[in-house]
């Protein structure tokens, strides 16, 4: 399916190259299709890479079956428009796993500068549902041309990745490729290297290497082409490390990506709970209003109300490692959370998934003990609901006496907590990189990509 005339299009050379939802549950994947595409846009002596691959993550709370796994967008400046849009559509139809439920969408924005309306589509994709014709309108109004297959909800995605990561928060990650007659063998990697990597690279590189699990986070499980992928801070940190690994295997190649993974960027909103809806992600600032209660499983469940004292359930969920923490919170701390509103169920009202809890303020709390006597200092005993107290010792009776209330320690402290490492999701920002945020891309005219960006084997 096409929409627009591509000969139509002007002569500037750049060309903003979108494309999401190549992959299915099983086998292939986005990252790999781009690196085959960049691979190919790279034999051609005219191609100029702008930017490094861009790995966007959307809004990880939409359901797997409507949105992609990680869009990628390509910023290029070529020669033969038509031709590369032809061959790089073609590639996309070939690469991807339509007959297994993928939806590709591929987007190629014509000119340098991105549209204010794609930037705020992109925006917005972090922490919202957008639509593929609201996707397909922009794409139109901004004469952009768009090719679709399956569903085409791919192109929501096409058209946020091209929107993103023109400027603010980002790291980087090289991700290594198998050789197709590999897919499926178990991955041999040195976990002691992993480890002595990760301590030296800190905090340069994350994501490594669980401790409290003793579990390996930079290979995946499945049937994927995606042998391992470091992130990092910096191109070359990424690329270095992944040298250093020396794995064993004869890997088809490896690609650095620029990517909002580990910026938390998809709660950067500021959520009202009183205009919340399913799916979306952000953060609310309240206290709590109702006592954390832990269920069956060990996840907590307790209310907030934030300022507008609208209120709503959240739930804490014990694989977060964050329970504990959430469990001995009071009515009345004053907190943020970063959270996904997660759909109700029959019994159970939407609730806010918790994915950090920042405890700004605790709130003083108090128990109400048995007055002392005031002959002997004892603590006297209750006659009975208002019936007074009498000491023990002395036999000093008090009708009037009231309990009195005795501010108690919390065992908790103000401050950031963050998931475990293993329950990180792509997005979740890691603790260490709170203050790391860079403000700007290097994207900026001038700024040259790292010689080792891209490696494939012949
Ligand atoms: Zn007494």
């Amino acid at each position: 399916m096409t929409t627009f005339d591509v000969d139509a299009m002007s002569h500037d050379e750049i060309l903003h190259i979108g494309f999401d939802d190549t992959d299915s549950t099983r086998g292939r994947c986005t990252t790999h299709l781009a690196f085959k595409i960049t691979g190919y846009l790279l034999n051609d002596s005219d191609t100029e890479f702008l930017d490094y691959p861009l790995l966007v993550r959307l809004n990880p709370n939409i359901p797997l079956k409507t949105r992609g796994n990680g869009a990628v967008c390509l910023r290029v400046k070529v020669r033969n428009h038509k031709k590369i849009i032809e061959d790089i559509t073609q590639l996309i139809e070939e690469g991807s796993a339509i007959d297994e439920g993928a939806n590709p969408g591929i987007m190629f924005l014509n000119g340098g500068l991105v549209p204010e309306a794609v930037k705020e589509f992109g925006r917005i994709a972090m922490f919202d549902i957008l639509s593929k014709q609201k996707a397909e309108k922009i794409a139109k109004e901004n004469c952009i041309p768009y090719f679709a297959f399956g569903n085409g909800q791919g192109l929501v995605g096409s058209l946020a990745a091209i929107g993103s990561l023109e400027d603010g928060d980002h790291t980087f990650e090289a991700i290594a490729y198998r050789k197709s007659k590999n897919y499926g063998t178990t991955r041999k990697i040195d976990v002691s290297r992993v480890i002595q990597y990760d301590k030296r690279t800190f905090p340069n590189t994350f994501n490594n290497y669980d401790q409290n699990h003793r579990r390996m986070l930079i290979a995946p499980h499945g049937p994927d082409p995606v042998f391992c992928g470091i992130r990092g801070e910096s191109p070359e940190v990424v690329v270095s490390t992944l040298e250093w690994l020396q794995t064993e295997e004869i890997l088809d190649g490896y690609m650095v990506f620029r990517s909002n993974q580990g910026t938390n960027m998809h709660l950067q909103n500021e959520l009202k709970l009183s205009a919340i809806r399913v799916y979306m992600a952000g953060y609310v600032r309240g206290k709590v209003m109702r006592k954390p209660q832990i269920i069956q499983g060990g996840h907590v469940f307790f209310g907030i109300e934030d300022s507008d004292s609208f209120t709503c359930m959240a739930a804490v969920y014990e694989p977060t490692g964050l329970t504990s923490i959430a469990s001995q919170m009071e009515i009345g701390d004053v907190i943020e959370i970063g959270c996904g509103v997660r759909k109700g169920t029959c019994n159970r009202p939407p609730t806010l998934n918790v994915e950090y809890i920042y405890i700004l303020k605790l709130a003083q709390v108090y128990a109400l003990s048995n007055p002392p006597c005031k002959y002997c200092t004892r603590k006297m005993k209750s006659e009975g609901k208002n019936k007074g107290f009498q000491c023990d010792r002395c036999g000093y009776k008090d009708s009037n006496a009231k309990k009195i209330p005795i501010l108690q320690n919390r065992d908790i402290m103000t401050g950031l907590y963050v998931p475990t490492p293993k329950s990180h999701r792509h997005l979740t920002k890691p603790v260490h990189r709170y203050g790391m945020e860079k403000r700007s891309s290097c994207s900026n005219p001038g700024s040259k990509l790292i010689a080792r960006w891209f490696f494939a084997s012949s």
